[in-house]
C-alpha cells in the first residue's frame, strides 16, 4: 500500500464516520422532535414523553407512562382524577420506620366500579385502577357478558408482620405501608356475587373468569398470590405493587 492510497483509505473512513455521526444525529433529532412536538401525529398512549391517561389503550409504553406516574405523587393523583377514580386525599400517615402512608387517601370509587372505602397509598389505588379497567371488566365482559360493578376488598393498610402458612415472620408486610390491597371478590351487574372462598375452585365460567383476573393482576402488581398460593389466600388476591416479581 502507497501512502497515498493509504491517506485516501483513512479520508474516506473518517467521511463514512462523520456521515454516520451526522445520519445518528437526524434521526436522534427527529425522533425526538416527534415526540415532542405539541402536534406530533404520534397518539399519547404511544408517546413516552406524555403522561399515562388510565382508560388508554395498553401499548409497548404504558409500563414506561405507568412507572413516572408511580415515581411522582402529584402525578399520582392527577392521573386518578383525570380518570374518575374517587381517591380523597388525606395527610400522610406517619408511624415509625416500618408502617405509615405516604402519599395517602381514602379510594372509593375506581374507573367504572365502587370499592368500599379505603385507606391506601396513590401508587397502590393507580394498579387496581388499571388492574380494573384492563383485566377485570373486559374479563366480565368476554367470560361472562356482564359488568363489575363493585371490587370486594378486605383492606390495605395494615401495620403488621408478613405472615406465611408456617407462622409469622420477622419481615414486615407491605400491607404496613398500604403497598397492597388484598381482593376477596366481585359484584357484578347481573346481581350476583362471586367470591374467590366459594368459586375460586368451581368448574365453568365464574372460576375460569377468576383465574382471568388474577393471572391478569400480575400484569400491574409485582407480587400476585391467589388461592392457589397457600391456604392464607384461600379467600383473596394479595395484589402488591412493590416486590421481586412473584405471580401464583
Ligand atoms: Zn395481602
Amino acid at each position: 500500500m502507497t501512502k497515498r492510497t493509504g491517506r485516501r483509505r483513512i479520508m474516506h473512513l473518517a467521511a463514512s464516520f462523520f456521515s454516520i455521526i451526522v445520519f445518528l444525529f437526524l434521526v436522534g433529532s427527529s425522533g425526538y422532535l416527534l415526540l415532542s412536538h405539541p402536534k406530533t401525529p404520534l397518539p399519547d398512549h404511544w408517546n413516552p414523553l406524555r403522561d399515562l391517561t388510565v382508560t388508554a389503550p395498553v401499548t409497548l409504553v404504558t409500563k414506561f407512562q405507568l412507572n413516572r406516574a408511580l415515581a411522582d405523587e402529584a402525578q399520582c393523583r392527577a392521573t386518578l382524577s383525570e380518570a374518575g377514580v374517587t381517591f380523597s386525599r388525606m395527610e400522610d400517615l406517619v408511624i415509625d420506620q416500618n408502617c405509615g402512608i405516604s402519599g395517602r387517601g381514602e379510594l372509593s370509587g375506581l374507573v367504572s366500579t365502587r370499592v368500599r372505602g379505603v385507606e391506601t397509598r396513590c401508587t397502590t389505588a393507580l394498579r387496581l385502577a388499571m388492574w380494573e379497567h384492563h383485566v377485570v371488566q373486559p374479563a366480565a365482559r368476554d367470560v361472562l357478558g356482564t359488568d363489575v360493578r363493585a371490587l370486594r376488598h378486605l383492606g390495605s393498610y395494615n401495620c403488621r408482620r408478613m405472615r406465611t402458612a408456617q407462622g409469622q415472620d420477622g419481615r414486615w408486610s407491605s400491607h404496613a405501608t398500604a403497598d397492597s390491597v388484598d381482593i376477596a371478590g366481585v359484584d357484578l351487574a347481573d346481581g350476583r356475587t362471586l367470591s374467590l372462598l366459594q368459586d375460586w375452585n368451581a368448574t365453568g365460567p365464574d372460576a375460569a373468569f377468576l383465574r382471568r383476573i388474577g393471572q391478569g393482576a400480575c400484569d400491574w402488581f409485582r407480587v400476585v398470590l391467589s388461592p392457589n398460593f397457600n391456604r392464607l389466600h384461600a379467600d383473596h388476591f394479595h395484589l402488591q405493587g412493590p416486590g421481586w416479581g412473584y405471580c401464583r
